[in-house]
């Protein structure tokens, strides 16, 4: 009996041979058609050298062909490696090099571009665009290929982080690790065949690929695949769902719409968020417009979901909820507020090729450091109050910047704020706020130190407001606080 992931999904999509599990655009597939189709990419896999353990890199639009490429993978004990269709020829070397790929599947555009690493690195190229063609999808055939023997330990996918505080670091996942978070989230989410989710993220992140379609397969649920996320189609389509996954923005652009209303979301069970801090003012305004409140979850590449607000009790805004069950948090040294650790079976196997660095963010009896600084309630759910790298430390005092961002956020005419901490020659570090605003009124710097003033310590008002067009984010829409503390490193020395 193996414990692949791959097996039980496949066990779960012949079980619903006949219902339709998967629509993308016109093409609807029921399990049966699932099964048969994936097992045909299997065998192009299989031709193409691919064993168990090899590296299946990818780099493509989403589209059914997309799906099919990533389950067959998992089918042929393939490691799946997604990467965002954002990074560019230089990142993309550097990813190739660092995972020495059997195979890369990219865009026909950029096929010139990484042919010649790809076969120096021992590997074969081809292509898919974003309308599923491409020699992937031409080499298909009427061959079918079986699914191979994969045990818990062995690796599912290698996932980059998003190179939000440094360099992308692979996170290896194995089949359990899969299989562990998705049967969990099936029972928080209470997911069942009934549910249809509306699937509107990237296929290159764990978001889109195992909290949202794993999940949903897993559990019988049929998902309703969209090419991006758009508010018309979106907005279109809710109507036919039960739930709905998806990051910060994608709620800020719906409340965006007039067109959303109690009505619209009324056949939507649950509305789920992540990947980022939902702040207060969106959980609460999506609330008021639509009647839900917003189910708040966290989780990162290294450990698939962690916390997740409730399905039955109270979602409270700021709060990601409790811990899944199976997984055990705690804060580092026992401090009220310090670093998240996590323990569970959906922590992954280490970072890829990184072994010190594993070993360093891994403590003796198995908790892994997450990075994210957090305070846990009484009733044992978590708050994340920011990352460990972003924390300030003025005249020797702690600073979290999301308290001084939910503040200014809160002020009117701020879109919104990044607080970083800045070199002073006194206080070491001094805070600073860079502040976008809505354009509707005039924002002045002194004015947003004033208005913050009666709220907060002194030692935590920002020292100095720069006004900004956009804030620089990476491919993941994560603001990208390392850069904006170069651009100001200067300000105060
Ligand atoms: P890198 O590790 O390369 O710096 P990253 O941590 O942004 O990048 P991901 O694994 O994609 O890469 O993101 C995980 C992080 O996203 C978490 O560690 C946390 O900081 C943040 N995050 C996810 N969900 C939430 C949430 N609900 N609230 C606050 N932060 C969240
Ligand atoms: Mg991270």
């Amino acid at each position: 009996m193996t414990a692949g992931f791959y097996h039980r999904l496949d066990a779960s999509l012949r079980g619903n041979a006949d219902r339709t599990l998967l629509t993308f655009g016109d093409a609807a597939l029921t399990g049966a058609e699932l099964v048969d189709a994936v097992a045909r990419r299997a065998a192009v896999l299989v031709a193409a050298g691919v064993a168990p353990g090899d590296r299946v890199m990818v780099q493509a639009e989403k589209s059914l062909e997309l799906v099919l490429l990533y389950l067959a993978t998992l089918r042929i004990g393939g490691v799946y490696v997604p990467l965002n269709t954002g990074y560019r020829a230089a990142e993309i070397a550097y990813f190739i090099g660092d995972a020495a790929p059997r195979l890369l599947v990219c865009d026909p555009a950029d096929a010139a571009a990484h042919g010649a690493q790809v076969s120096a690195a021992g590997g074969i190229l081809m292509t898919l665009d974003g309308g599923g063609r491409g020699s992937f999808a031409d080499a298909v055939t009427a061959d079918r290929a079986p699914a191979a023997a994969r045990n818990a330990d062995d690796l599912a996918a290698i996932v980059y982080t998003s190179g939000t505080t440094g360099r992308s670091k692979g996170a290896m996942i194995t089949h359990g690790n899969l299989l562990a978070n998705a049967h969990a989230l099936i029972a928080t989410w209470q997911i069942t065949d009934d549910d249809t989710l509306l699937h509107a993220l990237p296929l290159y992140h764990i978001h889109g690929l195992f909290i949202a379609l794993n999940t949903l397969l897993l559990a019988g649920g049929r998902v309703d695949m969209l090419a991006g996320f758009d508010v018309d189609r979106v907005l279109g389509r809710l109507g036919t769902a039960t739930l709905f996954m998806g990051v910060p923005t994608y709620y800020t652009r719906l409340l965006a719409d007039p067109r959303l209303t109690p009505a619209l979301a009324a056949p939507v069970r649950l509305f789920i968020c992540g990947s980022a801090p939902l702040t207060p003012q969106i959980f609460e305004t999506f609330e008021a417009r639509t009647g839900h409140a917003i189910v708040e979850r966290y989780g990162m590449s290294e450990c698939g979901i962690i916390c997740s607000n409730p399905v039955d009790g109270p979602r409270i805004a700021g709060s990601v909820g409790r811990p899944l069950p199976g997984t055990d948090v705690r804060i580092a040294d026992g401090a009220d507020t310090g670093v998240l650790e996590v323990r569970g079976p959906s922590v992954f196997a280490g970072y890829w090729r990184q072994p010190e660095k594993t070993a360093a963010e891994f403590r003796d009896d198995g908790f892994f450091t997450t990075g994210d600084i957090a305070t846990i309630d009484a009733d044992g759910s978590v708050r994340i109050v920011g990352r460990e790298k972003d924390m300030i430390i003025c005249g020797g005092l702690n600073v979290y910047p999301k308290e001084i961002e939910e503040r200014i956020d809160a002020l009117p005419g701020v879109a919104e704020a990044a607080v970083i901490g800045v070199p002073h020659p006194d206080f070491g570090e001094a805070v600073c706020a860079v502040v976008r605003p809505t354009g509707d009124i005039p924002l002045a710097p002194d004015a947003i130190v004033a208005a913050l003033r009666g709220d907060l310590a002194g030692f935590k008002l920002p020292k100095a407001v720069f006004i900004v067009d956009e804030l620089p984010r990476n491919a993941m829409a994560k603001v990208q606080k390392a850069v904006l503390r170069a651009r100001y490193a200067g300000h105060f020395t």
